[in-house]
């Protein structure tokens, strides 16, 4: 390719933000001037159940404002829309490619696709780089003294913030690298011609640092504003995780920093077991028998099993596409112990319909409140949805909300499981799973 100008670049994926970029910084710093590309990876959309996606719709309007942005640099993001591989393919053909530099991605398939990439590169003789962006630490920065993976979080948290010092908190100062961004006018697709529709779910937005004061306090009442509404903006990187780290190392309350911590902590044991994405972590509870009712499934989906709180949950969930965490403690417990129905199925459903999907917190939670994960809730403790409702949400403020006809004999069903022998025949199938 002698006629064409040697380029570098930079692969936005789950990172989608022009500042504190640790990847795009390198990019900008190689010396070449460097090519913003994202990929609508057909290989996951093709899996969406529906056109009106939120995510997409997410990803979609980020995409753009970065593009605005970018062309104010004169430069544009090439977007496409295809396969990984094919999409290197084509780029490859168009431009004489040094290397493409990216933020390291540590969901299996992500793992297998960037192996893949790397391969397709190494053939055109160009190089793939990748960075950590996504966490504080990854992968074997924070392990036990062996050099074996924490599978528990409160020594995992200690070395963590035993580890943690400003080095890893700086921010990448993309901004002053603007001038070696690829001078290139592209047109930004519209979102129909990716094969979806705007989706009408609202998206809050990232004001985060109101809620750290009194986090402790006001985190476990579903009723409240008081969790900070960021995830979605986690998931796709459109928030830098070291200034939120940073902000919430300065607060004197920590308790918020610690939910980051297990965000780091569910990161890294997906990366060390990635058999944990469909497979419980404690083996033996993968003989568990669970019963599977397809009516209860269905009754839980829609939030109709006749417990308010679950229920409200559940129709949160569907509503806006998140839920509080307090419910998808007791919703998946409820799942998996209630109803004795595979946390899987209710993992996948999640999947489905949280805005802030994201595979290592979700397995992670599911495992949590199933009983089957690295770090979680012992079998034998089984949320009551009453005695939950008791305690954060007293005064039945955030059930009226979701669940308007919840005094209403007539309109609201009574419950599908009593929860007392929902409780002993849980008890029973896990017991009997540990002695097969
Ligand atoms: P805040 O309470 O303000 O916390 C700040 C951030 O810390 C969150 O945005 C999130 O990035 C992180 N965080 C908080 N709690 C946890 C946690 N328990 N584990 C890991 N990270 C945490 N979180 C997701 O981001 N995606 C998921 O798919 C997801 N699925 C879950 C499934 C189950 C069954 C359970 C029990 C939890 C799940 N969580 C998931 C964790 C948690 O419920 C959400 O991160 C949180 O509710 C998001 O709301 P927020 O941004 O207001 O959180």
């Amino acid at each position: 390719m002698p006629n064409k100008k040697s380029i570098n670049v930079f692969w936005f994926r789950r990172d989608l933000r022009l500042y504190d970029n640790a990847g795009f910084y390198r990019a900008l710093k190689s010396g070449k001037p460097v090519l913003p590309v994202f990929i609508f990876d057909t290989v996951i959309l093709d899996k969406l159940d529906d056109q009106d996606d939120s995510r997409v719709t997410f990803i979609y309007r980020c995409l753009a404002e970065m593009d605005k942005q970018l062309k104010n640099s004169g430069s544009s993001v090439l977007i496409k829309n295809t396969s990984p591989e094919n999409a290197w393919k084509e780029i490859l053909e168009e431009y004489d490619v040094d290397t493409v530099f990216t933020n390291q991605d540590y969901e299996p398939y992500a793992k297998e696709r960037d192996a893949a990439i790397a391969q397709i590169l190494a053939g055109k003789n160009s190089m793939f780089c990748t960075f950590k962006d996504q966490v504080i630490f990854d992968r074997d920065e924070v392990t036990k003294p062996d050099g074996q993976p924490y599978t528990v979080f409160t020594p995992y948290k200690r070395k963590w913030l035993e580890k943690l010092n400003s080095f890893y908190l700086k921010a990448y100062p993309t901004e002053k690298y603007f001038a070696n961004l690829l001078q290139i006018k592209l047109q930004f697709p519209t979102l129909q011609s990716i094969g979806f529709t705007e989706s009408s779910l609202p998206i809050p937005d990232q004001e985060y640092k109101s809620i750290i004061a009194d986090y402790a306090k006001t985190r476990d009442f579903p009723a409240m504003d008081g969790t900070s509404r960021i995830s979605h903006h986690l998931r796709f990187g459109t928030v830098s995780i070291r200034e939120l780290a940073s902000e919430a190392s300065k607060s004197a309350e920590k308790t918020w920093l610690n939910e980051l911590i297990w965000r780091d902590f569910y990161a890294m044991v997906l990366w060390h077991f990635p058999q944990t994405k469909d497979h419980a972590y404690k083996t033996d509870f993968e003989k568990v028998e669970w019963r599977n009712n397809d009516q209860e499934f269905e009754a839980w989906c829609k939030g109709e099993t006749g417990y308010p709180l679950v229920d409200a949950g559940m129709r949160q969930l569907n509503t806006i596409g998140w839920m509080h965490n307090r419910l998808r403690m007791v919703t998946a417990s409820f799942l998996s112990k209630d109803l004795l129905i595979d946390w899987r199925w209710g993992e996948h459903y999640f999947s489905r319909k949280l805005l802030d999907y994201d595979m290592a917190s979700n397995v992670g939670g599911w495992q949590w409140a199933a009983g089957t994960g690295t770090d979680a809730a012992p079998f034998f403790r089984i949320f009551s949805p009453e005695a939950q409702t008791k305690r954060f949400d007293p005064k039945m403020e955030y059930i009226k909300k979701w669940v308007p006809e919840v005094d209403d004999p007539l309109k609201y069903p009574k419950p599908i499981v009593d929860h007392k022998e929902a409780r002993d025949r849980c008890l029973k199938a896990f017991k009997e799973a540990l002695n097969k």
